[in-house]
């Protein structure tokens, strides 16, 4: 293989990442501008894109079946070659149009079988007499012989393929990759298995950006051992090794580009020493705030706090992550952090996610504050209370107007609000403390818009301290990798004296009927509840139509006699206030909604939530569904309606029943979905983890933070490791590349 062209040459330690990224794919014998074209359309144009391709899976020939020697009812692999294909006409029932078949005999020089599709037209055209491919099934007999029935099938060479070294004899003893390929593309995976090969034989030996030491301390193979293990294995247990380096190597360069983010942005910072002790010693409106609550703290909270107050104290923003589960009290954490912003004269912002969540923070910060005062600058030696404001979407023009000048003239002192927070004409005279509710409904993109409002337009200001917080706890591991950018507190316990949830999932009718007379008894002793409808395909207005017809069917059936209120999406926003305002007020007794509640509402009298087709739902949106009840001291109940049956929808509705414990949950979640939904829009491009598995592989996780920690050292740069940063530049979207690697 030619070395990249470049100045400083090929690195004599061997092969980089960064030469075969440079390499188009056609430099491989046997590569030309058809095989080309088919590459190109599975994602891969250079050397690199092809070697990054790994095998979905493997096959073991030495454990194949000859054809001859299959059994009725023992599942098996076999390698056979098609001797011939055919259509014939279907026999029907009377009525009824015939499946269409598909019939194959296959076979080597053990013996042939017949192979049948039904209802699979184009096996016909991948399958023609000649082609040789893997084929796995349960052998079942009819008319005295022995057949396969819709096996799976792997072609391993077409009709035409005349490559040399790949007759049947020569495949015995090998173990085939099996590469994803699309139907769309006419190559097989012995093709581009034989296309990997010569890449790996022309690379030689890579350079291992891992120093031997990490290596050894972590148990990693090298990675021109971990390459030739994932494609070319000799043995079925090369494989895993290799998988762990490579996976190693993904969530490495994932950490060292959020390590190095954290370190340009502590670089590049004008911070807030904020005033957490006054001088005089008299106490600041934080400590006012907490003294004046009708509960003392717990542990947990008290130990968040303090964690903040250092981060505030200090000469560089805070850029911390607080997880807590849905009711741990997060709220008074983030109103106290605002607070230490306003004591040193600057401005707090809330942010949440939603107008009903919005609306309702705002509500719960007023009566938290309740009183509280500030000196008044325009008026020296006096006093005024806190000033709040609320801006989302629907304020109205003169509110609105009003607030962006107090906001500017700094006479408000804390704004809640929506992503209306966010809009240029929104600018603040000193912004000190950002929290953000509820992050994960919230891009990495807005995070940083609303931080960079602390600057002003001018560029003068500083960079405001930040506290995410979420109620989806999400393992400590998976956290690492989708929050690796922000330090990290748990608050680990709830407030005392909240009585437990039970936890029904009514499958029965009977259970079903429990159900509503739950809801029917919790009333008539004072209570309140929820009705979750369920997702409903289509728009807004579809789903809003499916819930008040629902809620129209409940009160004049199940829910007769009791007053029923109705909250979704599409109500005009006052509409939805006065729903909301009527229900905290306990002129409602029911609320039929859509998921609009999900998040933060708080409605202590609320005691019972009936989710209709919970199945629709996922684990930490019941979870937080469910966070709506028990808030207050009352047994409340939560029940769980869907009569699906399917081994998946149990393990989900199970876990909700078992535990009601965020982080037991949300590991529940991610060993049932995979990593893909947590990581969502964070990972895009090469920066895929194509191998690494964040629940399986978090000693990989943890091990990869703390190289990335190392290696990016106290003067926040790779300088010292241009191989690494070489490499890592390789991996990263171009705006993030220059934002880490600027000077
Ligand atoms: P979340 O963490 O889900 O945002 P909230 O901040 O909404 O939780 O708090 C849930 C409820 O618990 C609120 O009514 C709040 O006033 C109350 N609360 C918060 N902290 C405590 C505490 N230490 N003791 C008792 N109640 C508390
Ligand atoms: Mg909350």
């Amino acid at each position: 293989m030619t070395p990249a062209p470049g100045p400083s040459g090929p690195a004599p330690t061997g092969r980089r990442l960064a030469q075969l990224a440079e390499l188009p794919v056609s430099v491989l014998r046997g590569v030309g501008p058809r095989a080309a074209a088919d590459l190109e359309a599975l994602g891969i144009a250079s050397v690199l894109d092809l070697l990054t391709q790994y095998p979905r899976r493997h096959v073991d020939a030495t454990r194949l079946v000859p054809p001859g020697a299959l059994a009725v009812g023992e599942p098996a692999a076999m390698l056979a070659t098609v001797r011939s294909a055919r259509r014939p006409p279907g026999r029907a029932p009377r009525g009824r149009r015939a499946p269409i078949r598909v019939e194959l005999e296959v076979g080597d020089a053990s013996g042939t079988v017949r192979v049948v599709f039904f209802n699979q037209a184009w096996r016909a055209r991948q399958l023609p007499a000649g082609t040789t491919a893997l084929f796995f099934g349960k052998p079942s007999e009819y008319g005295g012989r022995l057949q396969l029935v819709n096996p799976t099938v792997e072609v391993v060479r077409t009709a035409g393929d005349e490559a040399e070294g790949d007759d049947d004899g020569a495949a015995a003893g090998r173990i085939y990759a099996v590469y994803p390929l699309s139907e769309a593309v006419r190559l097989t995976s012995v093709q581009v298995s034989r296309f990997v090969g010569e890449a790996l034989d022309r690379a030689g030996t890579f350079a291992d950006p891992l120093d031997p030491v990490w290596r050894q301390r972590i148990g990693l193979v090298g990675r021109t051992e971990a390459f030739t293990g994932i494609h070319r294995p000799r043995r079925m247990s090369d494989r895993e090794p290799a998988r762990r380096r490579l996976a190693f190597d993904e969530l490495f360069r994932l950490q060292l580009a959020l390590v190095l983010r954290q370190a340009r942005l502590a670089r590049d910072a004008r911070g807030i020493r904020h005033v957490i002790q006054r001088p005089d010693g008299a106490p600041t409106l934080a400590d006012r705030f907490l003294a004046g609550l009708p509960f003392a703290l717990t542990a947990g909270q008290r130990g968040a706090l303090a964690d903040i107050r250092a981060d505030l104290a200090g000469p560089r923003p805070m850029h911390r992550l607080l997880q807590g589960d849905v009711g741990a009290g997060k709220t008074v954490v983030a109103v106290a952090t605002l607070l230490s912003a306003v004591e040193g004269g600057h401005q707090g912002a809330f942010m949440a996610p939603t107008e009903v969540l919005a609306e309702q923070h705002r509500l719960g910060i007023d009566a938290l504050l309740d009183g509280l005062e500030r000196p008044d600058p325009s008026a020296r030696g006096a006093d005024r209370p806190v000033s709040v404001a609320l801006l989302t979407s629907r304020t109205g023009a003169a509110a609105r107007r009003r607030i962006r000048d107090g906001l500017a003239d700094g006479s408000v002192d804390l704004v809640v609000g929506t992503h209306a927070l966010l809009t240029d004409d929104v600018r603040f005279a000193s912004l000190g403390a950002v929290v953000i509710d509820e992050q994960h409904r919230f891009g990495v993109e807005q995070r940083a818009a609303l931080r960079a409002k602390g600057r002003g337009a001018d560029g003068g200001g500083h960079d405001p301290d930040l506290l995410v917080m979420t109620a989806t706890p999400i393992p400590r591991t998976a956290a690492m990798v989708v929050f690796g950018d922000l330090d990290m507190t748990v608050v680990d316990d709830l407030p005392p004296g909240r009585a437990p949830i039970v936890t029904q999932w009514a499958r029965t009718p009977g259970q079903v009927a429990g159900a509503w007379a739950r809801v029917r008894d919790e009333v008539a002793a004072g209570h309140r509840a929820f009705v979750v409808c369920p997702l409903v395909e289509g728009s807004d207005r579809v789903e809003a139509a499916a819930v008040t017809d629902e809620s129209a069917r409940l009160a004049a059936g199940e829910l007769a006699g009791l007053r029923v209120g109705l909250l979704h999406g599409q109500l005009p926003a006052g509409e939805k206030a006065s729903v909301m305002d009527a229900f905290r007020a306990g002129r409602l007794d029911v609320l039929v909604a859509t998921t609009v509640i999900e998040v933060g509402v708080d409605v202590p009298e609320a005691t019972v939530m009936v989710v209709e087709d919970a199945d629709r739902f996922g684990i930490a949106q019941l979870h937080q569904l469910r966070g709506r009840v028990g808030r207050g001291s009352d047994q409340s109940w939560c029940f769980l309606l869907s009569g699906a049956e399917t081994p998946e929808v149990g393990e989900r509705l199970g876990a909700l029943e078992r535990t009601t414990d965020g982080f037991e949950l949300a590991d529940v979640d991610l060993r049932l979905r995979g990593a893909g939904t947590i990581l969502g829009a964070r990972q895009k491009g090469r920066s895929d983890l194509r191998l690494a598995d964040l629940l399986g592989d978090r000693d990989l996780v943890e091990a990869a933070r703390e190289v990335a920690t190392t290696v990016v050292g106290s003067d926040g740069t790779l300088d010292a490791h241009p191989l690494l940063a070489d490499e890592l530049r390789l991996f990263l979207e171009d705006d993030e590349a220059e934002f880490l690697f600027k000077s």
